[in-house]
């Protein structure tokens, strides 16, 4: 194992999606807003809570034909990762490493969903596929491509940012910390049950 795996294992616990910290309102002042995160727009099913990943999430999951994340990344070049141990529990996600600033191309056709800059994830996407059924978390990005926003929807394999060490990522080993989540409902979107995404790329990504 490198010496640059061993310090992501060390030190990245960005599989432990920051989740927005909502404290109790304060009576005397009803429109204070407490939500500390800029929060995007909120996908519009509504429905029972389902918190578990089905048989059929993961067929719809494959017929998406993911393609790897990063410029350049060949599939046989992922490390299967989801399991192992970070700082707050099972990693939940797959480190891609690659050098800085190189391209984070959209997984899947995407919906951008929420952007922000936080101390685990660093800076961050949310987003979702256009039928609304799957999120994908892009983490330590060093920069957005420019004029990204909430809202935008992006074609798979296009750039949405560039790979870096924000938030909890080892400075010396910059990675693109991807995870895949069935969309939650009856709570936050972005905070759903993980699924393991490295059986399900079925594209490489390509140099341009
Ligand atoms: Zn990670």
């Amino acid at each position: 194992m490198t010496a640059a795996l061993l310090s992501v294992l060390a030190a990245c616990s960005a599989s432990r999606v920051v989740r927005p910290t909502v404290a109790p309102e304060p009576e005397s002042s009803p429109s204070a807003s407490a939500v500390r995160w800029p929060i995007g727009p909120t996908p519009a099913h509504a429905g029972p809570r389902d918190t578990r990943v089905s048989t059929d999430d993961l067929d719809a999951l494959w017929q998406r034909q993911l393609m790897v994340p990063v410029e350049g990344i060949p599939r046989g070049a992922l490390r299967d990762d989801y399991t192992a141990k970070r700082t707050a529990g099972m990693h939940r996600a797959l480190d891609i490493l690659a050098p800085r600033y190189t391209a984070v191309v959209a997984s899947d056709d995407l919906v951008i969903g929420r952007l922000f800059s936080g101390p685990v994830g660093g800076i961050v996407i949310y987003a979702y596929d256009p039928e609304q059924r799957f999120v994908y978390y892009y983490a330590h990005l060093q920069r957005y491509r420019k004029g990204l926003a909430v809202g935008d929807r992006v074609a798979k394999g296009s750039v949405i940012g560039y790979v870096g060490t924000t938030g909890n990522a080892p400075p010396d080993t910059p990675h693109l910390h991807f995870q895949v989540m069935k969309r939650a409902v009856g709570r936050a979107w972005w905070d759903g049950p993980a699924i393991n995404p490295f059986s399900f790329f079925a594209l490489d990504a390509l140099r341009p």
